[in-house]
């Protein structure tokens, strides 16, 4: 998140920043199970090279990230899809977990808005 995000939310009413982030986690939550469904892979932690030269990470071999990537087959061959850090996160918990948190947030949801 970035420092001008976090103002934004600052200036919202309790009630809009609890909708908000139930919406943000809502989706996010539909959005690992999309890529659950569609692709039956598995989340792999990697760390990356950058490339660039005198990059001082990269030189003493502590690289960047971890990131996420889901890895899956696709034509008999292994593909790899980066996934943003909360998308994989969600992606490597179990199917069932989701979908019951999936659950609450949208009774939680109903609650806030009676
Ligand atoms: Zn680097």
């Amino acid at each position: 998140m970035t420092v001008q995000e976090g103002e934004n939310l600052r200036t919202k009413k309790p009630e809009d920043i609890l909708r908000t982030t139930l919406e943000i986690e809502k989706q996010n939550i539909q959005k690992a199970l999309d890529i659950k469904r569609k692709f039956k892979g598995s989340v792999v932690w990697e760390k990356v090279k950058c490339g660039k030269t005198g990059c001082r990470k990269c030189q003493n071999g502590a690289f960047h990230g971890p990131y996420s990537y889901l890895h899956f087959y696709f034509a008999g061959k292994v593909k790899r899809k980066y996934l943003p850090k909360v998308i994989g996160e969600l992606a490597a918990c179990p199917k069932n977990d989701l979908e019951e948190r999936l659950k609450e947030l949208e009774q939680e949801e109903g609650k806030s808005k009676s």
